[in-house]
């Protein structure tokens, strides 16, 4: 499959960024709109020559399984947190559940948005299975988008890869969260849960329907971390709702060794550096050290949109 990467014509006469080298284009009036950032652009001037690119870094073909279908799979190796994809979505609807009004596909995604699972379903069925979430955290109506190869990416608990959308350029990036072989499949979770049964439940319900069976759902060791992980977010707030802040604080390096070892996502940090400052700012004496954290919390999502490892307040 061979596109352009700002309005997703599919052609063979596509012509390569002058930069990189790398992203195609159907015409220059294309390649000009995604170099620009903003709600108009695609942001490319900001990851030229640093964000993977289709057919050369990765590839969509069929995964083997019957169930599955097609997954995005690495052409080469990649380190942790490196930018494997941006892309913009081709329409964004309304949270699915309040099913959503046909909005206007570009003619020339139309065939994409055809092509997606399930095969001749409605419109409603092609976002419900394919969707993914648009909204950035100031957002309350949330947002739900198609993309061409992103929407291709299959479920792991513990994915390799973490993606975030980032609303003032309308663009979703994807990013390692640990380090990817060539040939190895790219996935990310679709739920957000670390606990096995509410992962297993939500899975299992529409628009899943899937019973899953990564290292996550499969290895006890691997559970038992998981398991591990969730207490020790769980005693943050219950220990700083007791006033007992110091202790607190005592969980985090024990905690974020943990999310560095399963290569979880940057949402966890953010959510515990926001914690931790929840937890600080009952207490007069700990005002300075949660200032720190909603710093780091920002800092996670900065250092995610450029490819680099969350803030940590102490070395691993
Ligand atoms: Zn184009
Ligand atoms: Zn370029
Ligand atoms: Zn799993």
């Amino acid at each position: 499959m061979r596109f352009c990467s700002y309005c997703y014509a599919e052609s063979d006469e596509l012509s390569k960024c002058g930069k990189c080298k790398k992203r195609l284009y159907c015409s220059r009036e294309c390649q000009a709109k995604d170099w620009k950032s903003g709600k108009v652009g695609g942001a490319h001037k900001l990851y030229c020559g640093i964000s993977g690119e289709i057919n050369i870094d990765y590839e969509i073909r069929n995964t083997g399984r019957s169930d599955v279908g097609d997954g995005i799979f690495a052409l080469r190796d990649f380190g942790k947190n490196e930018v494997i994809i941006v892309e913009r979505p081709i329409i964004t609807v309304a949270q699915r559940a309040l099913n959503p009004l046909i909005p206007d596909v570009p003619e020339s995604a139309k065939h994409m948005v055809d092509a997606l699972m399930p095969k001749n379903g409605t419109f409603k069925e092609k976002i419900d299975r394919n969707g993914i979430s648009c909204t950035d955290e100031c957002v309350v109506d949330g947002l739900t988008g198609l993309f061409l190869t992103l929407s291709k990416a299959n479920h792991c608990c513990l994915g390799n890869s973490d993606h975030q959308y980032f609303d003032h350029r309308r663009v979703k990036i994807l990013v390692s969260s640990k380090p990817i072989a060539k040939g190895e499949e790219i996935t990310f979770s679709y739920v957000s849960s670390l606990k096995w049964n509410e992962r297993k439940l939500k899975l299992a319900g529409y628009p899943y329907l899937f019973q899953c069976k990564c290292v996550a759902c499969t290895s006890q060791s691997v559970e038992e971390k998981l398991a591990k992980v969730w207490k020790l977010d769980d005693e943050i707030l219950r220990l700083g709702g007791q006033g007992k802040v110091e202790m607190a604080l005592r969980k985090e390096e024990l905690l974020l060794n943990l999310y560095e070892e399963l290569g979880l996502s940057m949402w966890l940090y953010q959510k515990t550096y926001y914690d931790l400052f929840q937890v600080c700012i009952t207490k007069q004496k700990f005002l300075s050290q949660g200032r720190r954290y909603i710093g780091m919390a920002h800092q996670a999502l900065v250092a995610f949109s450029k490819g680099r490892s969350a803030p940590r307040s102490s070395p691993i």
